[in-house]
């Protein structure tokens, strides 16, 4: 199978990549990927390191919204696995410019030039905030997108699209709508990575708002699990929700994080509620779960291995810190 991989430098693109290559989701060698990456801020070589030059994988650097390119690259290859995004709330909140872009208009580009080569699948990578928020309970795929923040709802726009081009032509196109995500390489300004290198340097944490908001999380490789496996068992216009099955307020985490560290709640710092921020994320996947998906790595087990491979990693994150560490 020739398989591109789109966002394939990035934290969750790269977990797929190196876990396809050593042979995670069957036999190794079977699986022959084209890696594309525009390289922004977020996406890292070095995230790819354990497998550069290896003889299954090529690596692009290119943008998903250069239709010459797509052109190009896209014909030939069985799937598509569109990772690729602008993928940080802040970021969308200060300017929605390169989220729409991206995430949308990168999207249809994809689609269309997956569609005239007649590439016979294509996984895109959504997310659950494209529902919004929920005070209890929990989303199916059939609940209304509410996307709330600028990222969100270009999610939300690239996400419908998908469907669209399922419905309309026919493609066999699936979405996976996946909680938030932790593990390592992922870059220093999500809240996992950020608290635990800025505790790791001896500085402080900075809490948004009563730090009361819900999040569900998932450990990455579990995440990259349930993508195969709806890559290779998912229906064409279907969506499907995957969770990690750990709800916890950011406050609860931030407690985890300061024992996984050895360091005190004075480190905590409250800093204004981020605008628009979503108080609860909560899917129901069972649909995924009916194909055979069941998250495998326990979360306290998953949160201090991820701790200790930032400990261990330097040199990985170092020189991707922004200063003052404590602005988020
Ligand atoms: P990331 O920011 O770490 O990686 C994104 C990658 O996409 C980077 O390597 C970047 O260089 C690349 N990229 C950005 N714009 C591009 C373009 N125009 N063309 C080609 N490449 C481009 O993000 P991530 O956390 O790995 O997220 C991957 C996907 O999963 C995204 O679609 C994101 O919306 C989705 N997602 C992430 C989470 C999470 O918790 N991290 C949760 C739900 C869904």
């Amino acid at each position: 199978m020739r398989l591109l991989v789109t966002g394939a430098a990035g934290f969750i693109g790269s977990t797929y990549v190196r876990n396809v290559l050593a042979g995670a989701y069957g036999e190794a060698g079977e699986v022959r990927i084209t890696a594309l990456d525009k390289l922004t801020y977020a996406g890292n070589p070095a995230n790819l390191a354990e497998v550069r030059g290896h003889p299954d994988l090529t690596f692009v650097q290119g943008d998903i919204c250069d239709t010459e390119l797509l052109a190009d690259l896209v014909p030939g290859h069985d799937a598509v696995v569109n990772f690729a995004a602008e993928s940080h709330v802040d970021r969308s909140i200060a300017g929605a410019d390169d989220f729409v872009r991206t995430n949308v208009l990168g999207t249809q580009a994809l689609l269309s030039a997956a569609r005239a080569a007649r590439v016979p699948r294509f996984v895109h990578i959504s997310t659950d905030e494209v529902y919004g928020s929920i005070e209890s309970g929990s989303w199916t795929e059939d609940c209304a997108l509410l996307a709330n923040s600028p990222y969100a709802a270009s999610k939300a726009g690239a996400d419908i699209l998908a469907r669209a081009y399922a419905r309309t032509y026919g493609m066999d196109v699936s979405v996976t709508r996946c909680s938030n995500n932790y593990g390592p390489r992922q870059y220093p300004e999500k809240l996992i990575p950020l608290f635990v290198t800025n505790l790791l340097e001896g500085e402080r944490v900075p809490l948004y708002g009563d730090g009361l908001n819900v999040r569900d999380w998932l450990h990455v490789d579990d995440h990259c699990r349930g993508v195969q496996l709806v890559l290779e068992k998912g229906r064409a216009g279907q969506a499907y929700n995957i969770g990690g099955g750990e709800e916890l307020t950011n406050l609860e985490l931030t407690r985890l994080l300061l024992a996984e560290c050895g360091a005190d709640p004075e480190r905590i710092v409250h800093v204004p509620d981020r605008p628009g921020h979503d108080r609860r994320y909560c899917v129901d996947d069972s649909r995924i779960r009916d194909l055979g998906y069941a998250p495998r790595v326990p979360f306290r087990d998953g949160l201090a291995r991820t701790v200790e491979w930032y400990r261990d990693n330097p040199q990985w994150w170092k020189p991707l810190r922004r200063t003052p560490a404590v602005a988020v």
